[in-house]
């Protein structure tokens, strides 16, 4: 076992930083090991393996720490395929911070000696990924392009045969950038910077489109630098709390040159990481829909009729990590018509997870099955979530779009109109 070198500092921490090993302990011995979370844990409902769950996790995470424990590709692979969707950490009695510790846990993995012992994500081809495409915002673009011309050609399927794990991701019924006229309103109430995301930008440009309609036809003038760089949660999660770091100062820079009063973010897992902006930069960060709801009744323009019957899936990082459920339902309360209904099993994690569903294809298809079973059976006009990559994850299972909730409230604005 090698020790931890004492100067390595620990994600979330400040004003002493701690070592690794020290704020790995700190986290776990909180846990009095009482089981209550391991019920609700995805993983541990897969397996049925203590160490899939977090009880099991937090254990291997203080064995390691102490120098106890070796971290070979066993642990990783417990470690690893946790979800971070926190469920454990809301049920937590004795508050043990759940997802501090398992970022902790994989910054820990990651220094390892072997390869075989770090977490997956941190492997060369899956680096080579995330650092060359999916956070790089032109050349998603462009990939995303040629996907959704491969699939009006009737070539999609072939596409996501080819194309493996990524394939399996890709939605059936990719989303199509529209044009949608921004408002003719001269904006008066303040100036708001839109993070679209890198690859929210590519999966799910309509969304980013339908913000900036909804926050200009607010009064805001609505500002998107072209310097933003990816919010750095899949390196967070991912064991490079560093990077994070960087990406989240760069971030920082881009959105204080344009002098935005508030980042508001499309896609709540963006949203949950571009937090600590604000303790770190002073710069308020919110996610659209709560930066809607927000806003005083007398800033809302006259919303049309919608009658649809809408399917509303609450992501974890929306229910767990923001802790604010019901946002999503009582945004779109607002629009008159439409039926919101909750899809079964909102309270467990679809499989998402980040990196996870192109990580572990497998485990994350079998996560995502009760929600298509749940859409199967209500039969919605349309599917709702508030975080693009569950909505790209269930629209890659799904025969139907899977929209973000402000894209129903651009096109409630737009049904005013003759
Ligand atoms: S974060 Fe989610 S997947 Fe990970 S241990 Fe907790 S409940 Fe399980
Ligand atoms: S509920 Fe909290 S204290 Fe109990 S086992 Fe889970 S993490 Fe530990």
């Amino acid at each position: 076992m090698t020790p931890q070198p004492p100067t390595t500092p620990a994600v979330n921490e400040s004003p002493a930083p701690l070592s690794l090993d020290e704020a790995i302990q700190r986290d776990a011995l909180d846990c009095v090991m009482c089981g209550i979370c391991v019920p609700h844990c995805p993983t541990f409902s897969l397996s049925g393996n203590e160490a899939d769950g977090p009880r099991g996790r937090i254990s291997l995470m203080l064995g390691i720490s102490q120098g106890d424990l070796l971290p070979d590709a066993d642990v990783r692979r417990h470690l690893d395929t946790c979800l971070t969707c926190r469920a454990c950490e809301t049920v937590c009695p004795s508050g043990v911070q759940y997802g501090r510790l398992i970022d902790n846990g994989r910054a820990r993995l990651a220094q390892a000696q072997t390869s075989a012992a770090q977490p997956r994500a941190l492997a060369r081809h899956w680096r080579l990924l995330r650092d060359q495409l999916l956070t790089r915002r032109r050349r998603m673009g462009a990939a995303s392009g040629l996907y959704r011309a491969a699939t009006r050609l009737g070539l999609g399927g072939l596409v996501r045969r080819l194309t493996g794990p990524l394939g399996r991701a890709l939605p059936r019924h990719p989303a199509t950038p529209s044009s949608q006229p921004g408002s003719t309103d001269t904006p008066t109430r303040g100036t708001v910077g839109l993070f679209v995301g890198c690859t929210g930008s590519a999966m799910n440009a309509p969304a980013g489109a339908a913000a900036r309609q909804v926050m200009r036809a607010m009064g805001y003038r609505v500002v998107t630098p072209a310097a933003q760089a990816c919010c750095g949660a899949m390196h967070a999660h991912g064991g490079e709390p560093a990077a994070a770091r960087e990406l989240r100062a760069r971030n920082a820079r881009v959105f204080s040159g344009a002098e935005v009063e508030t980042i508001v973010v499309v896609g709540t897992a963006c949203r949950a990481e571009l937090g600590a902006l604000e303790t770190e930069h002073g710069i308020a960060v919110r996610e659209i829909t709560e930066w809607l709801l927000e806003r005083a009744s007398e800033e809302w323009p006259a919303l049309g009729t919608l009658d649809q019957q809408v399917a509303v899936h609450t992501p974890c990082s929306q229910r767990n990590h923001l802790r604010a459920p019901g946002a999503t339902r009582e945004l779109l309360s607002r629009i008159p018509g439409l039926e919101l209904v909750e899809l079964d099993g909102n309270e467990r994690c679809c499989g998402a997870a980040g990196l996870q569903a192109l990580l572990y294809p497998d485990e994350a298809e079998r996560l995502r099955e009760p929600k298509l079973e749940s859409i199967d059976r209500i039969q919605p006009d349309v599917v709702v979530s508030a975080n693009v990559g569950c909505a790209t994850h269930l629209a890659a299972g799904a025969d139907l779009e899977v929209r973000q909730p402000v894209e129903l409230i651009a096109k409630a604005l737009a049904a005013t109109k003759p």
